[in-house]
């Protein structure tokens, strides 16, 4: 389905570890601060001064957490980042680093992964953040890619999961379901393309769904809206995995229950008319579908007057007593209690 527009296949055994190191890293510039010492040496240096640190990693791997066939690896490389960035600013800190290793089979040529490399400078460039280091190796098989990001806050403003108090309101940034419903229609157009090659899928009726789940964007622009309101949430975690599963987490970690009302889950026009194609029910979708890397994050009810109107923010509910439990108020005023269905990497993907 992506046509190659790059036709020249070099070998990777043609340039041999060092000079792809070399290749790949030679164009990284140093744009933070914080950075004294970024790719070349055994170790990056880093340097925050009085600020706090915070860390994240993940690992996304060919096969379980992506598909080659519809996924261009610009778009990979651009989204392994942003999956760490939306963790960095989950904690409301800024990210400002990242390292990218890589383990990759023989099967990729340079100039695969120089497809790669240029959806993570985009990444990079965009985010602000500098690519400090990483790690080269080969695989058997598939590709790996793991990003670690770093990123700083001043002391009294990391915001974890753990700080929701009954009577608080669960705000949500964007809109839900987007990334999920977008590979349900990517993975429909692999099955069709199995069977026609020659098919030429109109898929721009899904352009905002695609775009959800192959180039999502870190919520950074919240982190500085808030900042810009005033308003320090009271817990904050990104979802990754689903609203249901990123709401028991926070109340878990908080000690508290939720009421989240179905009617105000913010949904786009395209996620509702997919969802019907498709005839699922878009709350499900909202509520476990992942990938959506929105933040959810419960403020304080003397903060309503600040966040009230604005576009980006959503009141979904409210934090309650823990003994009263977590539920979805349906539009039918039903309380239904949320449980984790969640979106499993390893169960769920092909
Ligand atoms: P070492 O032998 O210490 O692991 P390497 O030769 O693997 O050193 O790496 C040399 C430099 O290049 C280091 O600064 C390392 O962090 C960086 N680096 C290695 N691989 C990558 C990569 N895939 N992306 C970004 N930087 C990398
Ligand atoms: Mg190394």
């Amino acid at each position: 389905m992506i046509e190659d527009k790059n036709p020249k296949r070099t070998p990777l055994s043609e340039l041999g570890e060092f000079k792809l190191i070399e290749h790949l890293t030679e164009h990284f510039k140093i744009t933070q601060k914080s950075t004294i010492k970024g790719i070349g040496d055994d170790a990056a240096v880093l340097d925050y001064g009085k600020k706090q640190v915070v860390v994240s990693t993940d690992l996304l791997v060919e096969g379980i957490h992506f598909d080659l066939s519809y996924v261009p690896l610009k778009h990979l490389g651009y989204k392994s980042v942003m999956v760490n960035l939306s963790d960095i600013y989950a904690m409301n800190a800024t990210a400002t680093q990242v390292t990218v290793s890589i383990a990759v089979s023989n099967r990729f040529p340079l100039e695969a992964l120089e497809e790669l490399y240029a959806g993570i400078t985009t990444a990079a460039e965009i985010y602000n953040v500098d690519v400090v280091g990483g790690d080269t190796t080969s695989s058997t098989s598939g590709l790996i890619i793991s990003v670690t990001a770093i990123g700083e806050v001043e002391s009294d403003k990391a915001v974890l999961r753990s700080g929701a108090q009954p009577n608080d309101l669960l705000v949500v940034s964007g809109d839900l379901g987007g990334a999920y419903m977008g590979l349900q229609v990517l993975e429909r157009e692999k099955e069709v393309f199995k069977v026609n090659p020659q098919s030429q899928p109109d898929l721009s009726m899904y352009t905002y769904i695609i775009e959800r789940q192959l180039k999502p964007e870190a919520r950074k622009d919240i982190i500085e809206l808030l900042k810009q309101l005033e308003v320090k949430p009271t817990s904050m975690i990104d979802i990754s995995d689903g609203l249901s599963s990123e709401i028991i987490h926070l109340c878990k970690q908080s000690k508290v229950g939720a009421d989240v009302y179905e009617n105000k889950i913010p949904l786009d026009p395209q996620v509702i008319s997919t969802c019907e194609e498709f005839e699922i029910d878009s709350t499900t979708i909202a509520l476990n579908g992942g990938e959506d890397y929105e933040l959810l994050m419960t403020i304080s009810q003397e903060d309503y007057p600040k966040i009230k109107g604005n576009p980006n923010l959503t009141v979904i509910g409210y934090i309650a007593e823990e003994s009263r439990g977590m539920h979805l108020v349906t539009r039918a005023e039903e309380k239904i209690p949320i449980i984790a269905k969640g979106w499993n990497a390893l169960n769920n993907q092909a």
